[in-house]
């Protein structure tokens, strides 16, 4: 790319950028702000769902280039799943979706919950607003997604989220062409709620797979309204309505959260269900999200720029190459 050209395209990226963090103009069509219901009294915990995210997402897998360049300091350590793609009982950067179990004593009977979990796409969500590189963003219709084309991998949204929900796959992304042993580290993956398939229409794969339509999605008001009604016929509980500030991802439980936190297996991938404060109603994270905001504007504008430089030279290499 000429000289002349790299700034034209980083001057309209920035532009561009500066736009997506405005206000919805007057003339732009209303995008509604989706959410899902997870009624976890129908979940029977067979997988389909995971099944149908990994098939539907396969061709957006990371393909790490290995060995992986040595990180600076060495106590930064690689992450690579790319040798146990099959492990689905976890979050991975190959599974983005996994079913977590829990058996737990309530009102004198064994019950068995299973609760399918992904990333629950915050209102407010901490990995976007405070991404040094913009790489993670939340959309109108209440998607938060990470564009895998600039991130770096630096795993800022996974100390953020209080899920710790994104995943790093080291060796693979745009650190490698710009200082692969001190920018970032690979690239993060989650969930982006079949972002594609919303835009066209469609449902998100894990939805239309479940043969016991134990999730619904929806416009956000239609759907919290319906977790009220299910919970009071169940005589349930609601997971994620208020967590972190409110979530777009709504569990409707026939036994109390507490219960299943303290059931479930927890750690590395595979996240809590415990109380969440609304992480962005800090004032000093609101600080620091207001000082990030330009600064991840440009940055994700030049980024986008090099991605774009990028997918140029490995176009070519392919075209000499075949
Ligand atoms: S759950 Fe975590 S990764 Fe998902 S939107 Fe919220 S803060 Fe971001
Ligand atoms: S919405 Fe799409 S990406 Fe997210 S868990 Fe479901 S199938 Fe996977
Ligand atoms: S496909 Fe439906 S029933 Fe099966 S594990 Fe997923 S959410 Fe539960």
């Amino acid at each position: 790319m000429k000289r002349r050209t790299f700034f034209k395209t980083l001057g309209a990226a920035g532009m561009a950028a500066a736009a997506g963090a405005m206000p919805a103009a007057a003339s732009e069509a209303p995008v509604q702000e989706l959410a899902t219901l997870f009624d976890l009294s129908r979940c029977i915990g067979c997988g389909a769902c995971v099944e149908a995210c990994r098939e539907a997402n396969a061709d957006r897998y990371p393909e790490p280039k290995k060995p992986f360049p040595p990180m600076l300091p060495p106590r930064v350590n690689a992450e690579d799943f790319s040798d146990r793609r099959d492990v689905d009982d976890r979050l991975t950067p190959y599974n983005w979706l996994y079913i977590q179990s829990a058996v737990v004593q309530y009102n004198g009977r064994e019950v068995e919950v299973n609760v399918p979990r992904r990333c629950m796409h915050c209102q407010n969500p901490p990995c976007a607003a405070l991404c040094p590189w913009g790489a993670a963003h939340r959309l109108k219709n209440g998607v938060v997604s990470i564009d895998s084309e600039i991130c770096l991998g630096g795993a800022k949204c996974r100390s953020v989220c209080p899920w710790s929900i994104p995943q790093r796959q080291t060796g693979v992304g745009l650190y490698l062409d710009l200082l692969p042993r001190y920018a970032g580290n690979g690239v993060m993956y989650k969930c982006d709620r079949c972002l594609a398939r919303l835009e066209q229409g469609g449902v998100p794969a894990c939805i239309e797979a479940c043969p016991e339509n134990a999730q619904t999605i929806g416009p956000r008001d239609e759907i919290v309204a319906k977790a009220h009604a299910l919970a009071r016929e169940m005589n349930g509980f609601i997971y994620g309505e208020h967590e972190n500030g409110g979530t777009n991802t709504i569990y409707v439980s026939p036994v109390p959260f507490e219960l299943l936190n303290q059931a479930v297996e927890t750690g590395k991938g595979r996240p809590h269900l415990g109380p969440v404060k609304d992480v962005m109603g800090s004032d000093d994270n609101l600080v620091k999200a207001a000082l990030a905001a330009p600064v991840a504007g440009v940055a994700a504008a030049f980024l986008k720029v090099r991605a774009g430089m990028r997918s140029e030279g490995e176009d070519e290499k392919e075209g000499r190459d075949g």
